[in-house]
């Protein structure tokens, strides 16, 4: 049964709604180290108190630490994850195929200036945290929950991503040729819109 999926994808590719649909198709728990992280530094763990100090210089948190917070969720969450922003590095995958190999790979492939297109018509939800695109900006109510107030993220601005999305592609993009080389990557078009592209994945599984 396929029911450890690792889900990747560059920034604004959609991959953050994609990851909670598929997360609740297959009713597993999905994987944010960005949440995690928060968590661990609201209660003041050990690791919470490492990960703030990286993060308030501006730096990174390094794979130990990450590696660290994960394999503890993973104790608690064996028999199923939705990964999404998980592993960002190579070592980090290596470190994962050695914890619990996932057994499938998504990539959701979407070209760069269609990224930079996204980026300037992006809003997130402020209820049920559904990032989504408008038309125009006067659309101010989420189509997912059709309650919360959609706002534009202050991180979205074309610089920030892409600086982002050059991390990304030094960082993240050549786990596609590791995973492709162990045979484990399936490409996704994520060029469609959300409900095609959530389909294409179902039908992978
Ligand atoms: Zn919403």
């Amino acid at each position: 049964m396929t029911n450890h999926i690792l889900l990747l994808g560059p920034p604004a590719s959609g991959k953050g709604t994609q990851a909670r649909r598929l997360a609740e198709y297959l009713n597993v728990p999905c994987l944010g180290t960005g949440k995690l992280l928060r968590n661990e530094i609201k209660e003041s763990t050990e690791i919470g108190k490492i990960a703030e100090d990286f993060i308030n210089r501006g730096a990174y948190v390094p794979d130990g630490v990450i590696m660290t917070m994960v394999e503890e969720w993973m104790v608690d969450n064996q028999s199923g994850w939705l990964l999404d922003g998980f592993p960002r590095t190579k070592p980090q995958a290596e470190a994962l195929n050695n914890m619990r190999r996932p057994d499938m790979v998504l990539a959701l492939e979407v070209p760069q200036e269609e990224l930079e297109f996204r980026i300037t018509k992006r809003r997130e939800c402020s209820s049920c945290g559904a990032t989504v695109a408008v038309k125009n900006s006067t659309d101010t109510i989420c189509p997912e929950c059709s309650s919360g107030e959609l706002v534009s993220r202050s991180d979205d601005a074309l610089d920030s991503f892409k600086i982002r999305y050059a991390n990304y592609t030094e960082l993240t993009k050549p786990l596609f040729d590791y995973y492709d080389d162990l045979g484990m990557l399936r490409k996704v078009d994520g060029t469609q819109s959300p409900d095609e592209v959530f389909n294409e994945i179902t039908k992978l599984l």
